[in-house]
C-alpha cells in the first residue's frame, strides 16, 4: 500500500507535468461527478498531504476547485505524453486530464471527489503533523500519539491523526530500528522523539528513489550482516535471518481489537525481530 513517500512522488510527478497547465479536458468515471466538467480550468498545483492527494484548480473566473484523491490500496496515477497508451486497463480509470503538455490518468483510486479548495480541511484537517510537510511538528505528533499510551505503538504510528505519512511497511522498519515491538503500548517506548525523528529520516531518504529502509543504517544504527538484496530490515522477510543479528524474522497480526479513533480497525500483517524487538508479552 502507498506510503506518505509514494505519494509525495506521484505529487510531484504530476505537479511538474500539470501545474500550470490548462485542461483542454475532465473525466471523471465516478458517478458522482459524472456530469463535471473542468474543461479551460487551470492546474494550480499538485500537494501531498500524509497520504492524500491534493490538485488545486483554478477556473475561468478565479473560483477554485481541489481533486482530492487517495490512492489506497490499489491506486495510482500516472502521467502520458498526450494520447500516450495507457499501461493499466482502461476499465480500472477514475479520473482522466488532458492537457496540450501531458496526459494524466488516475487508475483504481481509493478516493476521488473535487471540492471547493477553500473546503480542504474537511478532508484533511484532522490529519496529524505531515512527516513530509513544510509544516512537520515533532513535538506536537508526540503529544498526539502520547494521549493513548495504552496503544500498541504499531497501531498509533499507522493512526493518519497522530501523524501523517506512514504505512505498513514505515511501521515495521521503524519499530526495528528502535528495537521495539510493534505491539509494545506506545508508554514502553524508550524514546519516542528519536523514533518520529528516525520516521521522518526514513521517509525523506525515499522520495527520491526507489523505497529501501537498509539506507538508514548510516544513522548510528548497527549496519547488520551484509548479502541479500538491499530493501527492508524486516518487512516481508519472514523466516530471513534478521540483518542485525540472524534470528529469523516473525510475521504476525497486529490491530486486532484495536479500535483506531475514526472508527475502523486496522489490522494488518507485522514483521519483526523477536530478538531485537523487545515483546511486551514476554516481559
Ligand atoms: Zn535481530
Amino acid at each position: 500500500m502507498p506510503e506518505g513517500d509514494s505519494v509525495w512522488r506521484a505529487a510531484a510527478q504530476l505537479h511538474s507535468a500539470l501545474a500550470g497547465q490548462q485542461l483542454l479536458s475532465s473525466d471523471f468515471r465516478v458517478p458522482r461527478f459524472a456530469t463535471l466538467k473542468l474543461d479551460g480550468w487551470t492546474v494550480t498545483e499538485v500537494v501531498p498531504r500524509g497520504k492524500h492527494l491534493l490538485m488545486r484548480l483554478q477556473g475561468p473566473s478565479q473560483e477554485q476547485l481541489t481533486i482530492h484523491s487517495h490512492l489506497k490500496m490499489e491506486g495510482a496515477w500516472q502521467v502520458y505524453p498526450p494520447g500516450g497508451r495507457w499501461r493499466k486497463p482502461g476499465f480500472t480509470a477514475r479520473c482522466v486530464l488532458r492537457t496540450a503538455a501531458a496526459d494524466a490518468v488516475g487508475f483504481s483510486l481509493g478516493i476521488l471527489e473535487v471540492v471547493k479548495t477553500a473546503d480542504e480541511d474537511s478532508i484533511v484537517g484532522h490529519l496529524g503533523p505531515d512527516l513530509l510537510g513544510p509544516d512537520w511538528d515533532a513535538d506536537e505528533a508526540q503529544r498526539r500519539v502520547l494521549t493513548h499510551p495504552e496503544v500498541p505503538i504499531g497501531v498509533a504510528l499507522l493512526d493518519q491523526r497522530n501523524l501523517a505519512g506512514i504505512g505498513n511497511v514505515y511501521r515495521c522498519e521503524v519499530c526495528f530500528l528502535s528495537r521495539i515491538h510493534p505491539a509494545a503500548p506506545v508508554s514502553a517506548a524508550a524514546d519516542l522523539p528519536a523514533l518520529l525523528a528516525d520516521a521522518k529520516q526514513l521517509l525523506e531518504a525515499n522520495i527520491g528513489s526507489a523505497r529501501r529502509t537498509t539506507v538508514m543504517s548510516p544513522l548510528g544504527k548497527p549496519a547488520g550482516r551484509s548479502g541479500g538484496r538491499p530493501g527492508y530490515w524486516v518487512y516481508g522477510r519472514e523466516h530471513q535471518p534478521c540483518l542485525r543479528c540472524g534470528t529469523p524474522i516473525r510475521r504476525g497480526v497486529l490491530g486486532n481489537g484495536f479500535q483506531v479513533r475514526n472508527g475502523a480497525t486496522e489490522e494488518r500483517d507485522i514483521y519483526f525481530c523477536p530478538s531485537c524487538q523487545t515483546d511486551p508479552a514476554a516481559s
